[in-house]
């Protein structure tokens, strides 16, 4: 998909998440709701679509979601951010990822259970459009599916920008 899906899950992670400065939040989940798309950086160096290392393989496994969830905790600890919490934020965020490519209509499915199996998965109901890679994400194909991508992730963004209530002075 193109990845404003992925970046409305990782704002409304962000929202959640929540703080005086709630943007930060939401861009440190999108970029993590993000990551996985950086295998697209395998093609230039000829790793093959259907590699266990090709687009929306190992990156866009569970296994793979787990172990950048660890790796964002334990940088937390490091920089005193609560770490249970941002494991809970972060492993949901990223595995979310190839789940979602699952809905897509093209393209080869995600390794969800690397590196048990390399296997591509599609859902049984894909309502979104695959984005063309590249310029062509550009073009009018590309626009059609950052549209759909608004109207099906409606419910992320919306709650991600809702205006918030300001706390009520006691007394
Ligand atoms: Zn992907």
């Amino acid at each position: 998909m193109a990845s404003l899906g992925h970046i409305f899950v990782g704002v409304a992670a962000g929202r959640a998440w929540g703080g005086p400065r709630v943007w930060r939040p939401m861009l440190a989940f999108s970029a993590l709701s993000f990551l996985p798309d950086l295998d697209v950086i395998g093609f230039r160096f000829g790793v093959a679509y259907g590699d266990p290392w090709g687009h929306r393989g190992a990156s866009h496994s569970v296994v793979f979601g787990v172990a950048v969830a660890l790796v964002v905790a334990l940088l937390a600890r490091l920089g005193d951010v609560p770490w249970r919490r941002a494991l809970l934020f972060a492993a949901p965020v990223v595995v979310s990822h190839g789940f979602l490519d699952t809905l897509t209509t093209g393209g080869l499915g995600s390794a969800l259970w690397w590196p048990f199996s390399d296997a591509r998965h599609f859902a049984p109901w894909r309502p979104i459009p695959v984005s063309p890679i590249g310029r062509a994400f550009f073009g009018a194909r590309g626009l059609r599916v950052a549209l759909t991508e608004v109207v099906l992730f409606a419910p992320f963004w919306i709650y991600a920008l809702w205006p918030r209530r300001r706390a009520e002075p006691r007394g």
